[in-house]
């Protein structure tokens, strides 16, 4: 495996404007921007760790990730932790190393980590204890680092996060990101709406309560679904697309009720 697959740097144009809601989030981020700079170390403050999010689906961990990026105008480097898993005994530490060493030489960057829940909550028995000791390093260059690399882990949930992860000292902070609150959703679908027809203006109020469930991926999914059906008959988009397409789409988190309830 080419060491260029394990890190790979992601472009991004995205900001924090980008973000519908997360409000404490975008927030919390701004703090600890400026914690980046020289004014922050005479200060005597600490330079940032990392900041883990949780959170279902298409909720904006990934976004979030490439909007820190880019607002901190810093490189962003994804690190595929399944890929660190490969070849000899041994080999895997010795890639972790050696992708550490990189992401160091990149500060200041964000290294981020994603499906961190994937990568390293599998079975210790399956694979004589490699996610156990590669985690242990990444913690431990995490707990120690002095380097301006700002961690961003994603996992999708906490069942399969191995409980290191959550102790303090790891990360600054963790961030569970629900699905999106009434007001989350109309401020989504107005981004998304906005970023492809700023000419238009549509009441969303009754589009925002037939959503409920709705990631912020799906009710970006909603708007463009609008849009095609408006544009197949080649007229204006209106009102009633984004009701048909917020009625025909069945969010994810309402299939994972059913599959429960079933
Ligand atoms: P996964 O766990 O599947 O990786 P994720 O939480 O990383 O999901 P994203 O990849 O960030 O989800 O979301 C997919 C797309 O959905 C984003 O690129 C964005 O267009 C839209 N989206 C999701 N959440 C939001 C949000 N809060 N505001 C605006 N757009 C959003």
């Amino acid at each position: 495996i080419a060491r260029s697959e394990v890190l790979e740097y992601c472009e991004t144009s995205a900001t924090p404007s980008d973000i519908g809601g997360l409000d404490a989030l975008k927030n919390w981020l701004n703090q600890r921007h400026a914690a980046f700079s020289d004014e922050a170390r005479n200060f005597g403050l600490p330079l940032p760790r990392g900041v883990l999010l949780i959170g279902p689906q298409g909720t904006g961990k990934s976004l979030t990730a490439k909007a820190i990026a880019h607002s901190w105008s810093m490189p962003l480097l994804r690190l595929d932790v399944g890929r660190l898993f490969a070849g000899l005994v041994g080999a895997s530490e010795a890639r972790t190393r050696e992708t550490i060493r990189r992401a160091e030489a990149m500060a200041p960057c964000v290294l981020w980590i994603d499906e961190i829940d994937k990568g390293f909550g599998g079975d210790a028995r399956s694979d004589g204890g490699t996610s156990q000791r590669v985690l242990a390093n990444v913690l431990t260059w995490m707990a120690e680092k002095t380097s301006a690399v700002f961690v961003v882990a994603t996992a999708n949930g906490v069942d399969r996060l191995p409980g290191e992860l959550l102790r303090k000292g790891r990360f600054d902070e963790i961030f569970l990101l629900d699905l999106p609150t009434t007001q989350e959703r109309l401020s989504i679908l107005n981004l998304h709406l906005n970023q492809r027809r700023p000419d238009l203006e549509i009441p969303l109020q009754s589009i925002v309560s037939r959503t409920d469930g709705f990631s912020g991926a799906e009710l970006e999914q909603t708007v463009i679904e609008a849009m095609h059906l408006a544009f197949a008959e080649r007229r204006e988009l209106e009102e009633t697309d984004l009701i048909l397409a917020a009625s025909q789409l069945v969010p994810l988190s309402r299939t994972a009720k059913e599959q429960l309830d079933f």
